[in-house]
């Protein structure tokens, strides 16, 4: 009776988001309901709340099935993914990783815990995503790996940093902690890339809360990682550590929480993308849409769009009930990193920063909804 349950997961969330005294539609909450509520209830129960237990294995083992990758670690947030992927490469002092200025804060902080020096590049202006033809300048002896970041859903094109990174010894890690379930040329992210690093953060595609992991095809690479996620205990001993390991260990609760919503994805995925549909045939003429490339089946994370006057759209949505948010900030804009250096302009990143909002992308969003959005932002405007 798994429709029924879908039906009862987003019913339950269509009440709170038309709820008369909220009068608001927020930019975007998770659709959860009784799955994760029986599985954290039966944490509780048996009292397995730590790191160990049935449903870190199940996820683990279900997501790694999922994005027909060998290997999953959960972590306890995407960020930490993205950590323990860089230091299960060994990258750290005197390394440098190429990534895109176009991302959100984690996927720049990830490098800098580790020693290396973030070298951002500009993005495409079409997927906002690395721009592929940028990467090669910017690499030197110093440079380590390139992370990939699958912005809003839809995937880098990977062909291309695939041939770079061989051609200069470099790995490759993916950030596709907007992306989880997207297909580039008919193969999901979880496998493109040496190491793929997803979040299950509360608006993400699928979520635990707060929640993370690796996935990956190298049983070296997931050795590495499962030990240093676990305070890189030493094989001989417990307590006794050769390496300098975190604790990136999720909860069995969240795990419960995430195993529920994993048994949804496809239907959210699609719940996403006929709300993006949607969105797209009402608004595409008045302002820059999503795109999708032929060569990639993306998903929908935040329905973002490009407008000119943005902010004084945003104040008049707000106004009537619609709550939106900006962009990311470029990473080569962020105070946190002007111990760099100067950085120069990079000009498409710049431009979307300026223009980008994202409209409500909850997957659970009604028909009705999406009308009155876009009836709101054809008006306001
Ligand atoms: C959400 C997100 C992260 C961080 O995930 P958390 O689980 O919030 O730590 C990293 N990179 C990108 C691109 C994200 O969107």
């Amino acid at each position: 009776m798994t429709m029924d349950k879908n039906k009862k997961v987003a019913g339950k969330h269509l009440n709170n988001v038309l709820d008369e005294k909220l009068k608001r539609i927020p930019v975007c909450e998770p659709t959860i309901g009784v799955d994760e509520l029986e599985n954290v209830v039966e944490a509780i129960k048996t009292a397995w709340i730590s790191g160990k237990g049935k449903f870190v294995n199940e996820f683990e083992q279900e997501f790694a099935k999922y994005c027909n990758a060998k290997h999953c670690l959960t972590t306890t947030s995407g960020t930490t993914a993205l950590h323990l992927a860089l230091a299960s490469l060994g990258i750290g002092k005197g390394d440098e990783v190429i990534c895109p200025t176009f991302t959100m804060a984690a996927t720049g902080f990830s490098i800098a815990y580790t020693g290396a020096k973030p070298v951002f590049v500009d993005c495409d202006p079409v997927t906002f995503n690395i721009d592929t033809t940028k990467i090669e300048d910017e690499i030197t002896r110093n440079t380590k790996a390139i992370m990939t970041v699958d912005l809003y859903g839809h995937p880098c094109d990977y062909d291309p940093i695939t041939r770079i990174a061989r051609d200069n010894g470099l790995k490759v890690i993916a950030d596709s902690a907007e992306s989880h379930g997207s297909k580039y040329k008919g193969i999901k992210v979880g496998t493109l890339a040496d190491i793929t690093c997803f979040s299950f953060y509360a608006n993400k595609i699928i979520t635990m809360g707060e929640g993370g992991c690796i996935t990956t095809n190298s049983d070296e690479i997931a050795e590495t990682a499962a030990e240093l996620k676990d305070l890189a205990h030493s094989k001989q001993m417990r307590f006794y550590h050769y390496k300098i390991g975190y604790n990136y260990r999720l909860s069995n609760i969240l795990a419960g929480i995430g195993l529920a919503q994993l048994k949804h994805i496809d239907k959210f995925i699609e719940m996403r993308k006929n709300n993006a549909m949607l969105y797209n045939a009402l608004l595409e003429d008045i302002v820059d849409v999503p795109f999708e490339f032929d060569w990639a089946e993306r998903v929908y994370w935040m329905y973002c769009i490009l407008t000119e006057n943005r902010d004084k759209l945003m104040e008049r949505l707000k106004n009537v009930g619609i709550e939106t948010r900006t962009v990311f900030i470029p990473m080569h804009q962020q105070p946190a990193f002007r111990y760099l250096g100067l950085f120069k302009k990079l000009p498409i990143s710049e431009d979307i920063s300026n223009r980008g909002m994202y409209l409500p992308s909850s997957s659970h969003l009604k028909e009705e909804q999406i009308r009155y959005i876009c009836k709101k932002v054809r008006e306001l405007v």
